[in-house]
């Protein structure tokens, strides 16, 4: 296999789409580059793929002759030796079923460990993430939360919003990012390593090594089963006649509803109910569970609600919904809450009570890969199946689905199945984060979990309104809390409610993953006016009242 190098230039100076193209046309000229693109004016790079004789200077001359500036900011070998044994006659060393998140990650790195790999996706490339998942849904949230804090300047005593002026526009600027995030990051990149190939079809497996797509059988030396899953519906009488949205529905409505019901009051439930009621739709969550963000803390869900109830979303917990009908326009939900059987109406019905690994109909049983009870595909800590030959990696192998877990199992497997590194999946310490505002953001054990593991445990709960960059930017909603262990003041658990809690809790993540205690924390400089000093106030609060510090909590 002939060695490539894959560089990329910082390109100053581009300023539209017609700086990309000059950029882009000037260095192709270099012989023996063989690929060079910039994405958008707006990456400030370009990506060259050349042979290994291609010396950068002529690179950076070619752009700078084409009237911009760059310099090397990366330089590595592509396909350099090949570090995985021979496919042994097989067309692909890894053949990955499915062309989401955990299937880029896994053929990334197989193609840098020099083996061919071939993704075969049956719908659009990216998967989830990207097209239905955390990037729309992202972008819709921040769209809703800057509608409604333009609308109320100080943050405190929110009530409620306007609809903004254009829902369509604002559906079609999702549209746009979703688009081309998906060209920048899934499609282009593909493009980038010749040994990625991408096959348009749907994947069946035949048994042993065998594949089938588009009518061709290929046996490739390991296959990744990263088919992802799809969102899941309680047996609820009615409700499949009624019809429903799910998320990916509901990212894409054509117009608002004047008002929606929500089943489900999870991490998608919350963040789809603080959208909508953003954008001046009449919410109501129901969720059958005891409270909200069930994953949570209690006190965090509590929190929660009362933020959700100021910004009039109804939330009922604890609800057994008899069932659904649908007339007239209108859908008509029975349920009992709290003791007393009640119609709840609403224009709209969304479901947001899970996800399902999507696991059937493409031959797993045949090819002796075991399913759970809730389909997803049994692994060992190396992420192989069943079958030697095949591994399985991201949501299709059940909870927790995050697209960060997809893309760390992918490489994993990977490493494992070309290789044979015995890395062990490893979850240890890993956070979460559900986009409301405030965000709730976690990582560890709650203090229930610490005890029912038999730990003697202590915890400190910190409102923010002891936290100066909250009180500084008048929104004191949220709250902090610690679960230590009693005895060595070992961090367990840190749950964050808070504005931007998602980049406060990366701290907490790095304390739990090393072992630190609270009294590292303590310990540690944190900068005045900053939310992640809330951590150590928290910290602070196990051994003192945090109302009697001065205001830099020295
Ligand atoms: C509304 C929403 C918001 C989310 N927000 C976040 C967030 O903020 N942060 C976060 O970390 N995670 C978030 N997630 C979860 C995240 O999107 C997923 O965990 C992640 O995308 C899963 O990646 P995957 O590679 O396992 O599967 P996917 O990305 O779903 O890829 C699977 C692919 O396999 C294809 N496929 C299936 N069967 C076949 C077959 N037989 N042949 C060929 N192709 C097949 C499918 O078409 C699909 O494209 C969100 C999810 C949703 C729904």
């Amino acid at each position: 296999m002939s060695a490539k190098n894959h560089i990329i230039l910082r390109v100053e100076g581009m300023t539209c789409d017609g700086c990309a193209r000059h950029v882009t046309e000037a260095l192709k000229k270099v012989p023996g580059v063989d690929q060079a693109q910039v994405a958008s004016w707006k990456s400030g790079q370009a990506v060259v793929v050349a042979a290994p004789e291609v010396d950068e200077a002529n690179l950076i001359d070619a752009v700078k002759q084409s009237g911009y500036r760059a310099v090397l900011r990366e330089k590595s070998s592509l396909e350099g030796e090949r570090r995985v044994p021979p496919a042994g006659g097989a067309e692909y060393d890894l053949m990955t079923i499915g062309g989401g998140s955990a299937a880029f990650a896994a053929a990334i790195k197989a193609a840098e460990l020099g083996a061919k790999v071939a993704i075969i996706e049956k719908g659009t490339i990216g998967g989830t993430c990207v097209n239905i998942g955390c990037v729309p849904s992202k972008t819709l949230i921040k769209a809703a939360e800057l509608c409604y804090h333009s609308a109320y300047p100080t943050f405190e005593g929110l009530t409620a919003c306007p609809p903004p002026s254009d829902w369509q526009r604002v559906v079609q600027q999702k549209d746009e990012l979703v688009t081309a995030l998906r060209e920048n990051k899934y499609v282009h990149v593909a493009e980038m390593y010749p040994n990625i190939k991408i096959l348009r079809g749907e994947a069946k497996l035949l048994g042993g090594r065998k594949v089938a797509v588009n009518g061709t059988t290929f046996s490739p030396r390991k296959i990744l089963v990263a088919t992802g899953s799809h969102p899941w519906a309680p047996p609820i009488p009615g409700l499949e006649e009624a019809g429903y949205l799910d998320s990916t529905e509901a990212l894409s409505l054509e117009a608002l509803p004047e008002s929606l019901i929500i089943i489900g009051g999870g991490a998608i439930g919350l963040e789809f109910a603080q959208l909508f009621t953003r954008f001046g739709v009449k919410v109501m969550i129901i969720e059958g569970g005891p409270q909200v963000a069930m994953a949570e803390e209690p006190e965090i869900g509590d929190a929660m609600v009362t933020y959700l109830e100021g910004e009039k979303v109804r939330v009922c917990a604890n609800v057994k919904i008899k069932k659904v009908e649908r007339s007239d326009g209108e859908y008509r939900v029975h349920a009992e809450i709290r003791g007393v059987d009640e119609i709840c109406r609403a224009k709209q019905l969304m479901v947001a009570a899970g996800r399902r690994p999507t696991t059937s109909g493409f031959g797993l049983e045949e090819a002796g890969v075991k399913l759970g009870k809730r389909g997803e595909i049994l692994v060992n800590e190396h992420l192989q199946t069943d079958n030697p030959d095949i591994y399985a990696a991201g949501d299709c192998i059940g909870d927790p689905m995050y697209v960060y877990v997809a893309a760390y199992g992918g490489g994993i497997a990977v490493e494992n199945a070309l290789n044979g590194a015995g890395k062990v999946f490893d979850l240890f310490a890993l956070p979460r984060v559900t986009f409301t505002d405030p965000q709730i953001a976690s990582v560890g054990l709650t203090e229930a979990q610490a005890k029912a593991k038999g730990l003697r445990v202590e915890s400190s709960v910190l409102d923010l309104k002891y936290v100066p960059r909250a009180l500084a930017a008048r929104n004191t909603r949220g709250l902090i809390k610690l679960v230590a262990e009693k005895d060595t003041g070992r961090l367990l658990g840190t749950h964050v409610l808070s504005a931007e809690a998602g980049e406060v809790i990366q701290e907490a993540t790095l304390a739990i993953r090393f072992g630190l205690t609270v009294q590292d924390l303590v310990e540690t400089f944190h900068p005045y006016l900053t939310m992640v000093e809330g951590l150590k106030l928290a910290a602070l609060t196990f051994k003192k009242d945090v109302g009697k510090l001065s205001c830099c909590a020295a």
